[in-house]
């Protein structure tokens, strides 16, 4: 074709160009506002649709959610890092819903220079939160490739006021001990005896207790070693694993 054969057909193609053109940027106008959100905008509205309205009002608590990046601690690939629901971590483990996290944590009342143990690292997810509103946390997991992981997890993410072991956690961390509060994110089917000797007076020990019922219970020790227990609402936990499995229950 001769350059003025060409030039022509430019000119007559001109409009459908622009049109495309238009048309691009149309689509962009439109996908811009349903693009994905900041992963804190996301946060903060976990914090008020989840957790918010259900009820927590611990003004620490919610902050801590909201600064936490939940989406650090699942699968790069989870689509919905911060749904109203538990995620799948290795080991066919998982992280609480978002609201169990927050109302655990608020149930464990962590006053700033306290410290707290954690049986149940899972992805360390849980430890963050705790690490934002106790001096030290504490935290043992039994699978030890998630011990492995969430220990490097926190180290990298810059949590250093958490120390992770592997091991199981029935028997408390005596060398630490006393807690100021226990938290335990799987459920035995009864209160382990040594967590409790572990508890200061003062302290309390949030708790999933059952086996395919559980009850989430806050036990609270006071200045005279008196313990008191209340029921807070009906759980799902994976179960505590490891020496509670093996031991029967001492008689009563
Ligand atoms: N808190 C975690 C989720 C916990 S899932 C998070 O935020 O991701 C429960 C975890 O408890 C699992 O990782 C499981 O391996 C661990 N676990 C079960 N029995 C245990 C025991 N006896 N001692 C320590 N960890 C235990």
């Amino acid at each position: 074709m001769s350059r003025a054969g060409c030039a022509a057909l430019s000119f007559l193609l001109a409009p459908f160009l622009a049109l495309a053109c238009n048309d691009q940027r149309v689509t962009v106008a439109r996908v811009t506002p349903t693009s994905p959100d900041s992963e804190a905008e996301r946060r903060a509205r976990m914090v008020e649709t989840q957790i918010v309205n259900r009820g927590v009002r611990n003004a620490r608590v919610l902050a801590a959610m909201k600064q936490v990046p939940r989406h650090l601690f699942v699968d790069a690939k989870e689509r919905d890092p911060y749904g109203d629901h538990p995620l799948p971590i290795a080991g066919n483990q998982t992280i609480s819903q978002p609201y169990i996290v927050a109302l655990m944590t608020e149930l464990a009342d962590l006053a700033p220079g306290e410290k707290v143990l954690e049986i149940g690292t899972g992805s360390g997810y849980q430890s963050a939160v705790l690490s934002r509103l106790a001096r030290e946390v504490y935290s043992i997991e039994i699978v030890p490739e998630l011990a492995r992981e969430s220990a490097e997890r926190l180290r990298k993410l810059g949590y250093g006021n958490v120390t992770v072991r592997e091991g199981d956690g029935y028997r408390g961390w005596p060398e630490h001990a006393p807690f100021d509060a226990i938290l335990v994110t799987a459920a035995p089917d009864r209160i382990p005896q040594p967590l409790l000797d572990q508890l200061a007076p003062g302290g309390r020990m949030v708790i999933p207790v059952g086996s395919f019922f559980q009850e989430l219970k806050v036990l609270s020790k006071d200045r005279n070693g008196k313990i008191t227990e209340k029921d807070i609402l009906p759980v799902r936990f994976v179960p505590m694993t490891g020496e509670i499995e093996k031991t029967p229950p001492a008689p009563e």
